[in-house]
């Protein structure tokens, strides 16, 4: 026991292998979720001009307070009218450009209209109401670095930057396959001895949600023609992962087979409860993870090692999970040889995550892990984590 590898090395040793993807040009309308594989920088200095920020009077803020003669209208999208000059103003609308000559804005609610004059009653310090050209950021500085995941204020920065599309990490294609003669796909009756297959289907959400491209492919007999035939289809993909037969029984062929055809194991069992069966190795510079069949095994396995290789192979900085800190509701008991992941529900109580295990711990349980928002982990080592005793959790959201 005490030579199985432990959660850090393993890990360690999968982040090793999974180095980031080329680079693609995406259309910025579909680079939501990407990760963004070089700095994007602005193409123009934003805002371009000095713009308003109200619906007012362009002014020179030396003539306040005092009545001034309108001598213009400046609406957005129009180019720099007339200047203004001593005693003057000029109308403007949010967004439009800011006469040369002015250095603030009055907002309308501020002002006294006569026909063609204004009376201004407070003085305004130079610049109020002005957004000046470059504020935001300048044409060449840098909007997003490299190895972010773009999210909506992200993609909006992008487009008020003018760029139109960006070098984002290519999406790691990610074959998935199941093995088991007992697996049928929901939709046909069980008949005696058949369960409904349920891995496939899970790990396609877990991984996409992280931007795997996803191939899911047939299910697999525990025979090894059929083991051959799957696993060789799925070495093409930058990601295999298979979902049981790594075990010791006698109908476990996913490692041999893989060995066969050329995969080289990197490690097989990790310390840790569930999904220690776990294997990992690489073809070529294909990453092959082998998870457990147990639902909440390949659930666990996946949030551990292979969302993080994903995120890595995408230049993702800092891949493996977050883990949150909280405190238990209830008191939990160590395993004295491997980390154990606890299914429990988080709830704030006065701004601290305070953690409830559920019931149904065992890892063929996934009904009773889907009601868990959170992984709480349990380092090995003796005796018991009390109540009310800090951990380190994983949140499970996607
Ligand atoms: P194995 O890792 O192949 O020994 O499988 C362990 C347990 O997980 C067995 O009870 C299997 O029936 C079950 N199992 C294996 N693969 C799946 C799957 N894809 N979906 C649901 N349960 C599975
Ligand atoms: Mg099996």
């Amino acid at each position: 026991m005490s030579a199985l590898l432990n959660l850090e090395q393993a890990q360690a040793l999968v982040l090793a292998r999974a180095a980031p993807l080329d680079g693609e040009r995406v259309a910025l309308a579909s680079a939501s979720r990407r990760v963004t594989a070089s700095a994007a920088r602005a193409t123009v200095d934003l805002p371009p001009f000095p713009s308003s920020a109200m619906d007012g009077y362009a002014v020179r803020a030396s003539d306040l307070p005092g009545r001034l003669r309108v001598t213009g209208e400046a609406a957005a999208g129009r180019p720099a009218g007339v200047g203004v000059t001593a005693g003057e103003a000029v109308a403007i609308s949010t967004g439009a450009v800011v006469p040369d000559g002015a250095d603030a804005v009055v907002p309308v609610e501020y002002v006294v209209q006569h026909d063609n004059e204004i009376d201004v009653v407070d003085a305004l310090a130079p610049g109020t109401n002005v957004r000046p050209r470059g504020g935001d950021v300048a044409a060449g500085g840098v909007v997003v670095a490299a190895g972010v995941r773009l999210r909506a204020a992200e993609i909006g920065a992008l487009g008020a930057a003018g760029i139109e599309a960006l070098d984002c990490a290519r999406r790691p294609n990610v074959a998935i396959l199941a093995t088991g003669s007992e697996l049928v796909r929901p939709g046909t009756a069980l008949r005696p001895g058949q369960i409904y297959e349920s891995n496939t289907v899970m790990l396609a959400a877990a991984l996409s949600a992280v931007g795997a491209d996803i191939e899911l492919l047939p299910l697999v007999a525990d025979d090894e023609q059929s083991h051959r035939e799957a696993l060789e289809r799925g070495l093409q993909a930058d990601v295999l992962v298979t979902s049981g037969g790594v075990s010791v029984g006698p109908h476990d062929l996913v490692r041999s087979i893989a060995a066969e055809l050329g995969v080289e194991e990197v490690f097989w069992r990790v310390a840790i409860k569930p999904g220690k069966p776990v294997s990992f190795g690489m073809r070529g510079a294909t990453l092959v993870f082998g998870l457990p069949g147990n639902p909440v095994s390949a659930l666990v396995g996946a949030e551990l090692f292979v969302k993080p290789a994903l995120r890595a192979l995408q230049g993702l900085r800092d891949p493996l999970p977050r883990l949150e800190s909280g405190v238990l509701a209830a008191e939990l008991r160590r395993n004295d040889a491997r980390d154990d992941f606890v299914r429990a529900r988080s709830r704030l109580d006065r701004d601290r995550a305070v953690l409830e295990p559920l019931p149904g711990q065992e890892s063929h349980m996934i009904v009773r892990a889907a009601a868990a928002n959170a992984l709480v982990h349990v380092p090995r080592g003796e005796g018991t984590i009390a109540a009310g005793e800090s951990v380190g959790w994983i949140r499970l959201a996607d």
